[in-house]
């Protein structure tokens, strides 16, 4: 039984793949993460990272049974699942997880089947055979594979979203993305549930003069993010979600910027490994 508990991004981006000179280092791939705690693998999101990391998978010819935990449902959080090559496996066993949803009747299936039928996608999401639609409460413990714990609550972010207080041989790995800090009920909410983790991706889209511009847009600043993590002793906060427009030497300074004022704060980034 393995004892590794690790995070690999994949995807760090926001809104919209970016590639391009300016994003090279960082990585232009929207919102995925995958987290091996013992033998069981989860991916938070399945943005446009997921397909590398779905060629990987098949190529090392590597189990692809997993949990895909999604904070909501936005397309940049999404649009990899299509072109997801395990979730087409009728070996594998996929189980994806959605607790977002402001209206009941929401269900993930339908979403996965909005964007996957013709005329926007070639194939039905009936084809996505190793995948197991899992629609559940916010707030509830997700009985995932394996021996992590996984704790969720409400993101203040525009039609929803969920973090994730996920827990393995005592450590800690929080993933707070997409969400808007301003909501005095969630922002009271949130020390008590980040509290102490290791790790903490956090939405710091904006920085705070930028955020002026943005109020109601669902996403928060590098400046909240090094905030909560000294409020909830977090030791690394993770700076994710990256504005679409922001090139790789914007995201060097905010990243010095940011470890000046909290040290040990990163800039995620593609292909970074963490290990709390
Ligand atoms: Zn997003
Ligand atoms: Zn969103």
């Amino acid at each position: 039984m393995s004892e590794e508990f690790s995070l690999r991004f994949w995807g760090v981006r926001g809104s919209t793949p970016t590639p391009g000179t300016g994003t090279l280092r960082y990585g232009g791939e929207t919102s995925c993460l995958e987290i091996r705690a013992g033998n069981a693998r989860m991916l938070v999101d399945c943005g446009s990272g997921a397909r590398n990391l779905g060629m990987e998978l098949c190529q090392k010819k590597q189990s692809a049974d997993m949990d895909i935990l999604f904070t909501h449902t936005h397309l940049d959080h999404i649009c990899g699942l299509p072109f997801f090559w395990p979730a087409f496996d009728p070996d594998s066993q996929i189980n994806a997880w959605a607790g977002h949803f402001e209206e009941p009747e929401l269900k993930l299936a339908d979403v996965v089947n909005r964007i996957m039928s013709p005329p926007v996608f070639p194939l039905a999401a009936k084809s996505l055979k190793a995948l197991s639609f899992c629609d559940y409460q916010v707030g509830s413990e997700l009985p995932v594979c394996g021996d992590a714990t996984v704790r969720t609550m409400r993101l203040n972010h525009p039609g929803g979203a969920c973090g994730y207080r996920i827990e393995f041989q005592g450590k800690v790995i929080c993933i707070i993305t997409d969400h808007e800090h301003g909501n005095v009920e969630i922002d009271a909410k949130l020390p008590g549930f980040v509290e102490g983790a290791d790790i903490m991706i956090y939405d710091a889209m904006y920085t705070d003069e930028e955020y002026e511009t943005y109020i109601g847009w669902g996403h928060s600043t590098w400046q909240k993010a090094v905030e909560l993590a000294r409020e909830a002793e977090v030791k690394t906060p993770v700076l994710f979600h990256h504005d679409p427009r922001r090139v790789d030497d914007e995201l060097d300074e905010i990243g010095t910027a940011a470890a000046d004022v909290y040290p040990g704060t990163l800039v995620a980034k593609e292909g970074l490994i963490l290990k709390p």
